[in-house]
């Protein structure tokens, strides 16, 4: 994923000289938002390395906020971005579920992530994109919470973040067993369980061999991102051999 405080043809550069696949494209600030990308000379690195492009947006957007035109502007903004995200031969985009205001309620939380989400798929559609909804690090929404979230639109996708799923108790395997026929695409990155810390792979208490046999069993085979946010990129290199390395061992 591109770090969103930096130019983002620089790290689609840097992607494609350390061997990675695919680029986890962020279109959010301080430096990546809409207005600040080049698509031209981004389509062009993109296209030299062969890579393909996952699309990702701001885990800050108030989908579910009670006032009604912050919210709609909140998909106006992913919106905005789906043209973009086609040209560029996107066929998945994140959303992330957020926190609504408490005074409103827990269902109202609820529904406002999903009507907004069920707004992105409708306007997705005709880019051939799906949209996926990635679940929040925070331990007390439950599955049956993302459940109700998802079908408020049959065509949205789950979203894995294993990080996410660890932290206040290992959710793992309840997620893959509760979205697997929904599930799209996955972030990775480790912590010790009491924050989204996003540390290199086996620097936490994630067991990832065990991680990658419950994906392989669940039968994904799909694009796996490193959300590894390092000062040092050597960390972000070595969870990617490591992650090879377990992929291919189970
Ligand atoms: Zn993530």
């Amino acid at each position: 994923m591109n770090d969103p405080r930096k130019d983002v043809v620089e790290e689609a550069r840097w992607a494609a000289e350390h061997g990675f696949d695919f680029l986890d494209l962020t279109i959010e600030g301080p430096a990546a938002a809409l207005e600040q990308i080049d698509v031209v000379a981004l389509k062009q690195v993109l296209n030299e390395a062969h890579m393909q492009v996952v699309g990702h947006t701001a885990w800050f957007l108030p989908f579910a906020s009670p006032v009604g035109r912050v919210r709609r502007a909140a998909v106006e903004e992913v919106a905005a971005a789906l043209p973009i995200f086609a040209d560029l031969g996107v066929k998945l985009v994140n959303v992330h579920i957020v926190r609504g205001v408490g005074s409103f309620g827990y269902a109202n939380m609820l529904a406002l992530n999903g009507k907004s989400f069920a707004e992105l798929a409708e306007l997705a559609e005709p880019h051939g994109i799906r949209i996926m909804v990635e679940h929040p690090p925070e331990s007390g929404l439950h599955v049956d919470d993302i459940r109700k979230i998802l079908n408020a639109d049959a065509r949205l996708g789950f979203h894995l973040d294993v990080g996410h799923a660890n932290v206040g108790g290992d959710r793992l395997e309840v997620l893959l067993k509760a979205f697997n026929q929904r599930l799209c695409h996955v972030h990775v990155s480790d912590n010790r369980g009491r924050s989204d810390d996003h540390m290199p792979l086996g620097a936490g208490s994630i067991d990832w061999p065990k991680v990658i046999h419950l994906l392989k069993k669940s039968g994904y085979d799909g694009t796996i991102t490193l959300e590894v946010f390092v000062q040092d990129r050597d960390w972000l290199l070595h969870s990617a051999e490591k992650l090879r390395e377990w992929w291919a061992d189970k």
